[in-house]
C-alpha cells in the first residue's frame, strides 16, 4: 500500500506519533496500519537506524511485524487518551499513576553505550554513543515509548493543543512566542479557516 509522506507537524516526536493517523486531504491515512507501514514511519521519524530496520525486516517471522504494528496502534490510542485528557494544563505528579503502562514498556528497554569515532572537527577523537539491542520486532516500540516519555517529562502540557480545524485530529506543541498557534499547518487547516471566514464576511456583506 502506498501512503503519502508521514506528517511531522507536532513539534514533538511523541505528538507526531499520535499524528501517524490523520486525514491530510479527504481520505484518512494510518501510516502504521501494518508492519511495513510501521517500519516506514519509524524510518521517516528517524527513531530507528536504517540498519536496524533492515535487520528486523529480514529476520521477522511471518505476521510478526503486523502484530507489532497492532501493538503500536494500541499504544498510540491509549496515549492519545492521556494527551487529550491532559492537554491545555500543566501535568502534575498525580498524573504519573496513569502513565504506569508506559513505564512497563520502558522497563523492557535494552539500551547500552558504546565508544565510537567522533565526527571530524570534534575536540576528542572518540565519543560515547547510546545504542540499543534490536533483538525482536517488539524492540521497535521502545524508541516510541521513549518519545512519549520525553513528551510528558519535557513538554509543557499547557501548550499542547489540538488543531482548531473542525474535522482535523492533529495535535501539536505550541512553541510560538505568545503561544498563539491554532492550526496544524497554514497550508492545511489555516487557509481553509481563512477562506471560510472570507466567505462568511462576503455573505454577511450581501445579506
Ligand atoms: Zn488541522
Amino acid at each position: 500500500m502506498s501512503r503519502p509522506p508521514a506528517m511531522f507537524i507536532g513539534d514533538a516526536l511523541g505528538l507526531d506519533f499520535l499524528n501517524s493517523i490523520a486525514t491530510p486531504v479527504d481520505t484518512p491515512v494510518d501510516w502504521i496500519d501494518d508492519g511495513e507501514g510501521l517500519l516506514n514511519w519509524l524510518d521517516q521519524a528517524r527513531l530507528v537506524p536504517p540498519e536496524a530496520l533492515d535487520s528486523i525486516r529480514r529476520h521477522a517471522l511471518p505476521g510478526e511485524l503486523d502484530r507489532t504494528a497492532d501493538q503500536a496502534r494500541r499504544l498510540r490510542e491509549w496515549f492519545r487518551g492521556f494527551v487529550r485528557e491532559h492537554k491545555g494544563r500543566p501535568l502534575a505528579v498525580g498524573d504519573l499513576a496513569q502513565l504506569e503502562p508506559l513505564n512497563r514498556l520502558l522497563e523492557g528497554d535494552e539500551t547500552f553505550s558504546r565508544i565510537v569515532p567522533a565526527p571530524a572537527g570534534e575536540d576528542m577523537p572518540l565519543q560515547l554513543e547510546a545504542a540499543r539491542k534490536w533483538r525482536t520486532p517488539q524492540a521497535l516500540l521502545l524508541p516510541v515509548g521513549e518519545a512519549l516519555a520525553q513528551l510528558v517529562c519535557t513538554e509543557e502540557f499547557l501548550h499542547v493543543k489540538a488543531c482548531e480545524g473542525p474535522t482535523c485530529t492533529l495535535l501539536f506543541a505550541d512553541h510560538t512566542r505568545g503561544h498563539r498557534r491554532r492550526w496544524c499547518s497554514m497550508a492545511l487547516c489555516g487557509n481553509r479557516a481563512k477562506q471560510a471566514a472570507h466567505r462568511h464576511r462576503i455573505k454577511a456583506h450581501q445579506d
